[in-house]
């Protein structure tokens, strides 16, 4: 019976691991076109503590991934919630007519 268990957890760990997270992209309203680039999760969650270990506050954080700045949002417990690809990011921050990293910066000096 326990064996059983462990062998189950193990195997999740596994997945989650290499789960690879999908760009949360899509095109608005219709909901139907994803973007396909996917990222490792253990890559993405590893840039994630490092950013946590320097002190970042939770949300969005750049990371590279085969030479290409990649967007994510990031979880106060080292868990990241969905990515942007480069394209997107890029597209995204056009829009948004402000450089996240900026704003984060922004609030954390108007926090402290
Ligand atoms: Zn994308």
């Amino acid at each position: 019976m326990s064996s059983t268990k462990r062998a189950a957890t193990v195997r999740l760990d596994v997945k989650v691991e290499e789960f690879p997270l999908q760009c949360v992209w899509t095109r608005h309203p219709a909901n139907d076109h994803r973007c396909r680039a996917k990222v490792s999760a253990r890559k993405v969650a590893g840039a994630w503590r490092r950013e946590l270990a320097l002190g970042a506050p939770t949300g969005f954080f750049h990371f590279d991934w085969r030479g290409e700045e990649w967007l994510a949002y990031g979880l106060p417990g080292g868990e990241v919630r969905g990515v942007y690809c480069p394209t997107h990011r890029a597209e995204r921050e056009e829009r948004l007519g402000y450089d996240p990293q900026l704003v984060l910066t922004a609030a954390v000096q108007h926090a402290s």
